[in-house]
């Protein structure tokens, strides 16, 4: 299955991935990690992508792109794949269709007023990416992730000026994809705003339809 997930930030796509991910056993491809790796690992591409991302701001086409086609080469896509806030333009979901076929897009859909709390309460693990929220969802050890045990830590994106950006550029740059790929027949949205259990439950009944 070669899926695309949709959706604001803090919409849920990274939470339900990895549940998607552990039940078909097929990897989840979240470009923001990838940059976010690349951002510590001190690599040219990170310094260049750290300004664009702090405020906001999308990384060029031709560089998620570059970066999406060697990472989709890999034998672990061979299954399927899960891909995480990518495309995000209409000009990377072209130049991804001349690479692959996607089968699926899964639109969470949350409106942007329930965004704001989930993002600024959110604390990720850089490592696995699963993500808690100080307030409502805390993870079982404090700042401990409970999938790998690794450190968690808030995003430098995730404060509230930024992710007003980032609300205001998803609104203008991607949410046009929802007519890209509904005019295929791929688009199915899903109400994100229910508790993470009953938004698993339509996820995965989407998935088995
Ligand atoms: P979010 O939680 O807002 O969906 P991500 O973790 O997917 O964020 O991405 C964080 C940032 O990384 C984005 O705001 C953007 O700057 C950059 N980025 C990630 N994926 C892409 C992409 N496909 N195209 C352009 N920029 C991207």
């Amino acid at each position: 299955m070669k899926l695309i997930l949709l959706g604001a930030p803090g919409a849920g796509k990274g939470t339900q991935g990895i549940i998607i991910s552990d039940k078909y056993s097929i990897p989840i491809i979240s470009t923001g990690d990838m940059l976010r790796a690349a951002i510590r690992e001190g690599t040219e591409l990170g310094l260049h992508a750290k300004s664009l991302i702090d405020k906001g701001a999308l990384v060029p086409d031709a560089v998620i792109m570059a970066m999406l086609k060697e990472r989709l080469q890999k034998s672990d896509c061979s299954n399927g794949f899960i891909l995480d806030g990518v495309p995000r333009t209409i000009n990377q979901a072209e130049a991804l269709a001349e690479i692959t076929e996607i089968d699926k897009v899964l639109e969470i859909h949350v409106p942007d007023e329930f965004i704001i709390d989930r993002i600024t309460n959110r604390i990720v693990c850089p490592k696995c990416g699963a993500s808690y929220n100080a307030v409502s969802k805390r993870p079982r050890e404090e700042g401990i992730c409970d999938r790998c045990g690794s450190k968690l830590e808030a995003r430098a994106d995730d404060n509230k000026e930024t992710l007003l950006e980032r609300l205001s550029v998803y609104h203008k740059m991607t949410e046009p994809l929802k007519d890209f790929y509904a005019d295929q027949g791929k688009l199915v949205v899903i109400d994100g705003t229910e508790s993470v259990d009953d938004v698993t439950v339509k996820v995965l009944e989407t998935l088995r339809g």
